[in-house]
C-alpha cells in the first residue's frame, strides 16, 4: 500500500525532528516557508498539508493538488483557508482547537501589565542608565474593570487570571455561560454596556463576518475615555482607522497587540515587492500600522501569543492525533464550512 504522503509547511528544524520520530510509516516533506507557487510543484502529489497560519490555502492552492485529502492546519484559526472550496473539493480539514488556551490568556496580562506598569518605557529609560522615575507612574489592576468580549476558552482563562488580580469582570458573547459566570464571579452585559464600563477591554473572539471590524469609528464612541484595548485574537476584528482615532481622541491611554490588520504583509517585506501586492494587500492599513507601532503607549506583539514551548509541543502532539486519526478513516477536531474561529 502506498504510503500517505504530507506536506509540513512553516516548520523549524526541531518541528521536523519531532514530527519525524512520531509519524512513521508517512512520506513527509518539510519546508519552512509558508505554501507558494515556488514551492507547489514538489508538492504536486500530496495527500496531506499541514500549513500553519501564514500559508493561505485558497481556490487556486487546492486546484493544483488533486491528490489532496486532508489538511490538518496547526493552528485555532482558520480563516486562512478556504473552507467552501474545500467541501466542494471533498477536503476534510481539521485544526488544533486548544492548544493555547493558558498560553494566549498569560500573554494577555503581559501586554496588560507592560501597559499598566510602563514596563517597555522603564527598559527603555534604564538601557541608557536612566534610573529616574519620570513618566513611569502606573496603575493597579486591583479593583480595576476588565471587559472580556468572548468568554471561549481563552476568554474564561483571561477572567480566572484577572479574578486572581482582584478586578471586577464584566464580559460579552454571543453564547452565555451563566454558570460559569456564576461560579467565577463576573457578569454578562451588553456590548454597548461592557464598553462603556471597562477599564480594560480584551477581544477573544474569532474573526468572521460577524467580527469584522468590531471595533470601529462608531463602536467607538461608546468606550469609556482613557481605557485601554488589548487584542490577541485577529486583527480584522478591529478597523485600524478607528484605533488611530480613538488614541487621537485620548479614547484609547494605551493598546496592547498581538495581531494587526495586514499583519501578513509586515512580516513578509518580500511579498511587498511581488506584483500581486497590491490585488492582496491594502496599502493604506500597512501605512496606518506604521502609524500605530510608533505610537509611545501602544505595544505591537508579532502574533506571538500562541508561543510557549508547551503551546508549540501541544500543537505537534494533537496534529499528531488529528493525522493518524485521518488515516484511519475517523476524523477528529474536524472543522466545517459554517465553524468560526
Ligand atoms: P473559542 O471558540 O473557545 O471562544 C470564542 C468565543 O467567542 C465563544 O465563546 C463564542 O461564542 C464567542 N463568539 C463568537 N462569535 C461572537 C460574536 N460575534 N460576538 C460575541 N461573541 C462571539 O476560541 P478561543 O480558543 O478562546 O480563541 C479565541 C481567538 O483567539 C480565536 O480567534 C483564535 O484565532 C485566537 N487565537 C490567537 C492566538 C495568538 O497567538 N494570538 C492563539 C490562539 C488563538
Amino acid at each position: 500500500m502506498e504510503k500517505i504522503k504530507i506536506a509540513f509547511f512553516e516548520t523549524e528544524s526541531w518541528e521536523k525532528d519531532y514530527l519525524e520520530s512520531k509519524l512513521n510509516g508517512f512520506d513527509l516533506v518539510f519546508f519552512e516557508e509558508k505554501i507558494n507557487p515556488d514551492n507547489l510543484e514538489k508538492i504536486s502529489d500530496v495527500n496531506v498539508l499541514s500549513p500553519f497560519l501564514y500559508s493561505t490555502i485558497d481556490k487556486k492552492i487546492i486546484d493544483s493538488l488533486k491528490y489532496l485529502k486532508y489538511i490538518a492546519t496547526r493552528s485555532t484559526g482558520f480563516d486562512h483557508i478556504d473552507l467552501e472550496v474545500c467541501r466542494k473539493n471533498n477536503i476534510l480539514v481539521s485544526n488544533v482547537p486548544t492548544y493555547g488556551v493558558n498560553t494566549v490568556a498569560e500573554y494577555t496580562f503581559a501586554l496588560i501589565l507592560t501597559l499598566s506598569r510602563k514596563i517597555y518605557h522603564s527598559l527603555q529609560k534604564t538601557k541608557i542608565g536612566d534610573f529616574s522615575l519620570d513618566g513611569l507612574m502606573g496603575f493597579d489592576l486591583n479593583g480595576k474593570t476588565l471587559g472580556v468580549v468572548g468568554t471561549g476558552n481563552i476568554g474564561s482563562r483571561v477572567i480566572r487570571i484577572a479574578k486572581g488580580f482582584g478586578m471586577q469582570v464584566l464580559a460579552y458573547d454571543i453564547k452565555k455561560d451563566q454558570k460559569l459566570a456564576q461560579k467565577m464571579g463576573f457578569k454578562y452585559v451588553t456590548m454597548d454596556s461592557l464598553f462603556k464600563n471597562s477599564d480594560i477591554i480584551t477581544l477573544h473572539l474569532p474573526y468572521n463576518k460577524l467580527t469584522h471590524h468590531l471595533i470601529n469609528e462608531k463602536t467607538l464612541k461608546l468606550f469609556k475615555k482613557g481605557c485601554y484595548l488589548i487584542n490577541t485574537s485577529r486583527g480584522g476584528i478591529c478597523d485600524t482607522n478607528a484605533l488611530l482615532q480613538g488614541l487621537k481622541d485620548e479614547i484609547f491611554a494605551g493598546l496592547g497587540l498581538d495581531v494587526l490588520e495586514e499583519e501578513h504583509s509586515i512580516r513578509e517585506e518580500r511579498e511587498l515587492l511581488s506584483s500581486d501586492f497590491k490585488k492582496n494587500y491594502d496599502l493604506k492599513i500597512i501605512l496606518q500600522n506604521n502609524i500605530l507601532i510608533n505610537q509611545p503607549n501602544v505595544i505591537i506583539t508579532p502574533h506571538n501569543a500562541f508561543n510557549s514551548k508547551e503551546a508549540l509541543i501541544r500543537i505537534l502532539d494533537t496534529t499528531i492525533k488529528n493525522i493518524k486519526s485521518f488515516s484511519k478513516n475517523k476524523l477528529i477536531n474536524s472543522v466545517k464550512n459554517n465553524d468560526t474561529v
